[in-house]
């Protein structure tokens, strides 16, 4: 028998594992999975090889055992707009919704991660504060081509670049040239590229978006900005060897670029939304800014397509966009989509909503894992977690699927109290979230990490 003693056993009659939905026992040992096996098969929480008796946890009969979310697209802006969101109401939104990685974009915080100086700042203003693991992405930007080597060297997943008005103006975009110019240099180390896909001449030819009606915002963001701005991305990355992710399709119509572009070799992945998957256009309210993000929300039609590309891995992977603001900046009493911040707080709420429409159109919560958990974690190259096997980490989501909440903005945990979800009802709550094999507490000490690509964990 082994030496190594066990210091916690979770045993569950449905635990999510990559090999199907099994009843078992999990044991963890200094934080990280060491099997996962039939209940009873070790009689029970008898010590191992004279240790001390493992504390045994049993989940109740409507709980399922999942890995813990990895989020890869969470705008936290702190330092330098903290009154939008920081790293401890962000981490701590995390903890309440299952999830137990988030994966910092680097603009809206200021300074925007553009230089190793930029990631410093952030990592020492995050150091202790955090409540879930936190990596980094960096930019790429007109200015900062030549910074990107070091950046990744010093830790950064990857880096996110726009081609249209990114919103904020110290984050501004690449033209086609910029574009295939940080692609060069980042294939030159072998990184990867996220890149907000939306081209700026569809978006200035589009009907300038003003008022309060929500048809006419759509309309000034259409599906052919997003596909254009694909297909250019495509053309660069077959032409540098590039690896590059789509991040927040909305457009269906960028699904057959992608799949093509896939099917001959290109390296491109792609995410979609929990938002772009639950709401639709047809049901925006008139003048509720609440539900403004870039790329806009689309049609039911459009809606059932991203199903369908998840369904044919076509989309293998699902992150919030959590991208808060104040309330202010969110809501104008003006009700303009035009002059409203951009932008859904989901965070704590991205795995009811996606379960919630998930498990109505036939899905289980190994789909839900592979989008949310496995998928972003690989996207990253965090292969330590993402997955509920042997010597990974024990970071787990006890998620009652059956359970239905009513969401009530007030009691979320992010900064400003607003989102689009508020009022609906979802599907799945959040029981509770483990880091390391312990159970973490929304207001308990913050126990997360600061995550850097290639470190030794
Ligand atoms: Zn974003």
């Amino acid at each position: 028998m082994s030496a190594v003693t066990d210091d916690l056993i979770i045993r569950a009659e449905r635990i999510v594992t990559p090999d199907g939905i099994r009843s078992g026992e999990v044991r963890v040992s200094g934080g990280r999975i060491r099997s996962i096996e039939a209940i009873g098969s070790r009689g029970g929480s008898a010590p191992d090889a004279g240790g001390v008796a493992p504390r045994t946890v049993v989940l109740a009969e409507d709980e399922v055992l999942l890995p813990g979310v990895v989020d890869t697209h969470v705008h936290v802006n702190e330092p330098g707009r903290e009154h939008w969101e920081g790293f401890v109401t962000a981490t701590q939104a995390a903890v309440a919704g299952g999830v137990t990685t988030i994966v910092d974009m680097p603009l809206n915080a200021l300074p925007p991660t553009l230089d190793v100086g930029a990631l410093r700042t952030k990592q020492s203003v995050a150091s202790g504060r955090v409540h879930v693991d936190v990596g980094f992405w960096g930019g790429a930007t007109p200015g900062n081509i030549e910074r990107l080597a070091e950046l990744h060297r010093a830790g950064v997943y990857g880096f996110k670049c726009f081609l249209s008005d990114s919103g904020v103006e110290e984050f501004p975009a690449l033209t086609a040239e910029g574009l295939a110019a940080a692609m060069r240099e980042i294939a030159s180390f072998d990184g990867l590229l996220l890149v907000h896909a939306e081209d700026e001449a569809v978006l200035e030819a589009a009907p300038a978006p003003h008022g309060r009606d929500y048809e006419a915002f759509v309309a000034s963001r259409p599906g052919e900005a997003e596909r254009r701005a694909v297909e250019l991305v495509v053309e660069t990355a077959r032409a540098t060897g590039c690896r590059v992710h789509i991040v927040h399709v909305s457009s269906a119509e960028v699904l057959p670029v992608l799949a093509a572009a896939r099917a001959d070799g290109v390296r491109i992945s792609a995410e979609t939304c929990p938002h772009y998957l639950r709401l639709a256009a047809e049901r925006v309210p008139e003048g509720d800014t609440r539900f403004k993000c870039c790329p806009p929300i689309r049609d039911d039609a459009n809606r059932e397509l991203l199903w369908a590309a998840l369904r044919d891995g076509v989309i293998p992977m699902i992150a919030s966009d959590h991208s808060p603001s104040t309330i202010e900046a969110k809501m104008p009493p003006s009700g303009d989509f035009g002059a409203a911040w951009g932008g859904i707080s989901s965070l704590q709420l991205a795995l009811p909503a996606v379960w919630t429409e998930a498990v109505a159109r036939g899905f289980g919560l190994d789909d839900v894992v592979r989008w949310m958990s496995a998928g972003p974690a690989d996207l990253v190259g965090m292969d330590d977690r993402g997955a509920i096997e042997a010597g990974r980490l024990a970071d787990f989501c006890v998620f009652a699927p059956d359970e239905e909440f009513s969401v009530d903005a007030r009691g979320l945990r992010h900064k400003n109290q607003v989102t689009a979800y508020d009022g609906s009802t979802l599907r799945g709550v959040v029981r509770s979230t483990w880091l390391r094999g312990e159970r973490i507490e929304v207001d308990g000490e913050p126990r997360g990490s600061l995550m850097e690509r290639g470190a030794s964990r």
